[in-house]
């Protein structure tokens, strides 16, 4: 017999997005029942503690100049100026909320003030000694604070404290819809595969962006979450900018910043530098393409030589040292993977890894989704938002901005579901369709499979690793993705599964070609080129300023996908003629 909960918030992901959604949602009215359920365990899963721990903070710039700022160098116009601001004003209380839930993680100087840093510096040129200059730290309209890795622990904690419920190791892999509502969530035991059923006035969904599994660290972005949304009939939006790109080094697999000022080709030329003129907060979309242009001229392989790379010294005394921050955990962590990644490197080569971070369900300024009943915080509806415009989600273009967004509409999902549940109804579900969901999550069990999660997902990769298909994309080639997608849906049925592991395995394996189907669909109707949106067949802006909206059918993964004027006229800063 399945296991039953009811609760009157049900907040699914237990990471920062969920964690201050249900604070928030608690703290607004103590007598509402919030329950959290993670696929992990909360305080220990998900991305938040995964990173350098680096959040954005607005400190004493102006929102406005923030706003001004992004849309101009980072969302090139696509941006909703207004879900921005509002992300602005809230930066620096988002801080000291996370500061309090932490139990005071983040650090702070001698008189209990924040330790700020600014972030890199335009370079404006090179000195006598060949060396980069730098322009004055304060070139950014924002700062950034550090947060000790360990920190989602006391969040929890704090949590725990305010009364709210936990249901761990559990994975919700379908929404229940009641009366055209929302009305809970269908969820298995990760371990031994038992079921649990919720029941709730409203849902939450946290669960995170697509990764697709490619890049280690960012593996807990599975899309199951997403996947759920758009079987429930959520509508998305911004799918096709769901392809962050890292620099790797082939030989450690590790991450590395700042390579664009020293990428070579295998002739000895230097062909990144060009792309560090002008405004680059951070990773330029631009190399990565270069990378590829002279890879397909025969120029490759390509190379990147650390010890020209002016951030390098930057990085290593601030982000991995302890004499900047104070963060024991993060300065072990971060400390011993740059030393055992660089000090055993006897090769220089670098190719671009997909992290992807397709985060494209819709939701308002008040986090709610198009369906009824349906809220959503951080990653998974970072593109979706639309509050950052063009530009893929974190880390690209501004670092901090995850672990920020996510605490930000986490507390704006947290407000609006608390005042939702206040007058909304407990709808009761109808049973077959708990059997439905149970039928297609347990298929891959029954059918008769051969072929091994582990065995299957290199055929995602091969098509969604390439840069010229997931990001310096033209149309003979985004045509070709798709058609290889839809033909490894056609063998979902192939897939086998002997335990609870292996159906959880099947069920990622669907939402990641969902979630490709979604990107390469929409990639295939913005004919230009806009901010990380590269097109080699329309290298430019297009008059238009679009979004593109993705609209289940209800038949399969089937969709329509419709432009959406933006309202540019109503926002403060508009580009140019
Ligand atoms: C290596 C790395 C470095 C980073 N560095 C930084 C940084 O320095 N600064 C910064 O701001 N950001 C950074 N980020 C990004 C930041 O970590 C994310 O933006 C942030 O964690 C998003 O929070 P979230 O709660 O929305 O999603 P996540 O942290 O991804 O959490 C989603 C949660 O949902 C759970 N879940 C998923 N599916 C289900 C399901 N079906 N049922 C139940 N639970 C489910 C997951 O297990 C997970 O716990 C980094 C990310 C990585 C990977």
């Amino acid at each position: 017999m399945a296991e039953r909960i009811n609760t009157d918030i049900l907040v699914i992901g237990g990471s920062l997005a969920g964690m201050a959604a249900a604070i928030t949602a608690k703290e607004a009215d103590p007598e509402t029942e919030v329950t959290v359920v993670e696929k992990y365990t909360a305080g220990y899963a998900g991305k938040a503690n995964k990173g350098a721990g680096i959040m954005t903070m607005l400190g004493d710039a102006k929102p406005e100049d923030y706003v001004a700022y992004h849309t101009k160098y980072i969302g090139d116009y696509l941006n909703d100026q207004e879900a921005q601001l509002q992300y602005a004003e809230n930066l620096n209380r988002g801080v000291e909320l996370l500061d309090k839930w932490s139990g005071g993680k983040i650090d702070k100087k001698e008189d209990g003030s924040f330790k700020t840093l600014k972030w890199l510096a335009q370079v404006q040129g090179k000195d006598e000694n060949g060396q980069f200059i730098f322009d004055e730290p304060d070139h950014f309209p924002w700062t950034l604070v550090a947060i000790d890795l360990d920190f989602m622990v006391n969040v929890r904690k704090y949590a725990q404290k305010a009364g709210i419920r936990f249901v761990d190791r559990t994975g919700v892999v379908d929404l229940l819809l009641a009366e055209g509502k929302i009305s809970g969530a269908v969820a298995y035991n990760i371990d031994d595969g038992s079921q649990t059923v919720f029941q709730a006035k409203a849902v939450v969904l946290a669960t995170g962006s697509q990764n697709y599994r490619i890049m280690p660290m960012w593996s807990p972005g599975r899309g199951e979450g997403l996947a759920a949304a758009f079987r429930a009939g959520a509508k998305f939006r911004n799918c096709e900018f769901g392809s962050f790109y890292n620099w790797i080094s082939l030989q450690n697999f590790e991450s590395s910043m700042g390579v664009e000022f020293a990428l070579y080709n295998d002739k000895g030329e230097n062909v990144g530098l060009a792309h560090t003129q002008g405004e680059h907060p951070d990773v330029d979309q631009n190399s990565l393409a270069e990378w590829y242009k002279q890879t397909v001229a025969g120029n490759g392989p390509m190379h990147y030589r650390q010890q020209e790379n002016p951030l390098m010294p930057y990085l290593m005394t601030t982000l991995a040292c302890d004499d900047y921050f104070h963060r024991p955990f993060a300065d072990t962590f971060w400390g011993s993977l740059f030393f055992n990644a660089y000090s055993q490197q006897t090769s220089d080569e670098i190719v671009p890894g997909l992290i992807g971070e397709f985060s494209g369900l819709m939701v308002d300024k008040d986090m709610k989704t198009t369906l009824d009943g349906l809220f959503a915080a951080g990653d998974i509806c970072y593109g979706g938002s639309a509050a950052a415009g063009a530009v893929p989600p974190p880390p690209g273009r501004v670092r901090g901005s995850g672990l920020a967004f996510a605490q930000n509409s986490g507390c704006i999902a947290g407000r609006s579901v608390s005042d939702y549940v206040k007058n909304a109804p407990v709808c009761t579900f109808d049973e077959g369709d708990v059997a439905k969901i149970d039928e297609r999550f347990m298929k891959p069990i029954k059918q008769g499979g051969s072929v091994k999660v582990m065995d299957f997902l290199p055929k995602i990769h091969r098509v969604m690793q390439p840069l010229e298909n997931s990001l310096y994309r033209k149309e003979e080639r985004l045509l070709a993705a798709l058609t290889e997608i839809e033909k490894l849906q056609a063998e979902l049925e192939t897939l086998k599964a002997e335990s609870a592991h292996d159906l959880f395995g099947c069920n990622e394996i669907q939402s990641m070609l969902l979630c490709a189907k979604l990107f390469f669909t929409t990639s295939l109707h913005r004919k230009e080129s806009r901010g990380w949106f590269l097109r080699e067949d329309y290298p430019d802006h297009s008059k238009e300023l679009t979004w593109y909206t993705a609209t289940p059918t209800g038949e399969g993964t089937d969709f329509v996908v419709a432009p959406m004027k933006l309202p540019i006229d109503r926002y403060p800063n508009k580009e140019a003629e």
